[in-house]
């Protein structure tokens, strides 16, 4: 079955990741739902680009994520949800006994709750329609850990097990639920940690890229938000229809190690 006509909603998609899994899916014709808690001219313009570049239909719609009945709104006011990828996500770099509350509730919230009741509210959606793929991206920090980011990883690997009860619970139907786990991808997330992480180990832009961030990916290279659409889409193809409850990385060998 082609993925063309489909309707995806992308939370978290006025920027990298998902902004690059809402390019590629609409190149492959799938009409798309761009989302974050922004409301701004630039925001529309995005949706607006991707329609005249692509001609599928792309619409932006602005919902908080980090409150459970904005996730739910922003499926409802979609309409239609064949596929969902649940992208938007937050860091914050702490030790466990300086981290403030605050942002612990804020990334559970954002990174891990916001995909129970957007997944809750299209869930329905996708029965009606006869077909869904669910696309959580998690994390290599989904399978593995480092200091400093409790919130975070406690958050993705939260989101790795919630993609697997879902795969249980659609198993029989024409539904898939997966979780993608990327390495370090150079987006404004990651740019963002640049300027701490110098001052923290006193070295240079390069130097940090290199030896610190890129320190557990072997390839030594940065995944791309292209390679990371590409995979999305792959899971939505017929190929992917017994791919489910499963983690695919894309990190450069880092869960190798
Ligand atoms: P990014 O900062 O470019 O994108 C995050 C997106 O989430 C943005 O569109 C932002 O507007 C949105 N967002 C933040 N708070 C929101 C809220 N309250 N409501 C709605 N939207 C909100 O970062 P990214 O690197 O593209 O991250 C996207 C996802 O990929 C995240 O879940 C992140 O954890 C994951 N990830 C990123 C990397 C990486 O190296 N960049 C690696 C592994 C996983």
């Amino acid at each position: 079955m082609s993925v063309k006509g489909k309707t995806a909603v992308i939370t978290g998609s006025n920027s990298g990741i998902g902004l690059g899994i809402a390019e590629e899916l609409a190149r492959a014709g799938v009409n798309v739902v761009l989302n974050s808690f922004t409301d701004s001219e630039e925001d529309h313009a995005l949706a607006k680009r991707i329609a005249q570049e692509t001609g599928v239909e792309a619409r932006y719609i602005q919902a908080d994520m980090s409150k459970g009945d904005q996730c739910r709104a922003l499926i409802e006011k979609a309409g239609r949800c064949d596929i969902l990828v649940n992208n938007a996500g937050i860091q914050h770099v702490a030790p466990i006994d300086e981290f403030p509350t605050e942002k612990w509730d804020a990334i559970i919230a954002i990174n891990l709750t916001s995909a129970f009741h957007t997944t809750a509210a299209a869930l329905p959606m996708m029965r009606k329609a006869g077909w869904g793929r669910v696309i959580n991206i998690a994390s290599a920090h989904g399978l593995t850990a480092s200091p400093y980011k409790s919130a975070y990883v406690a958050a993705k690997h939260g989101i790795v097990g919630l993609t697997k009860v879902m795969a249980l619970e659609t198993a029989k139907e024409p539904i898939t639920a997966n979780a993608i786990c990327p390495g370090y991808v150079l987006t404004p997330l990651v740019e963002a940690q640049i300027p701490d992480t110098m001052k923290k180990y006193d070295m240079g832009r390069e130097e940090v890229i290199e030896k610190v961030m890129l320190e557990r990916q072997p390839s030594k290279e940065f995944a791309t938000t292209e390679q990371l659409g590409g995979t999305a889409l792959f899971l939505c193809s017929d190929a992917a229809a017994q791919i489910t409850g499963t983690t695919i990385s894309v990190d450069g060998g880092w869960t190798a190690l």
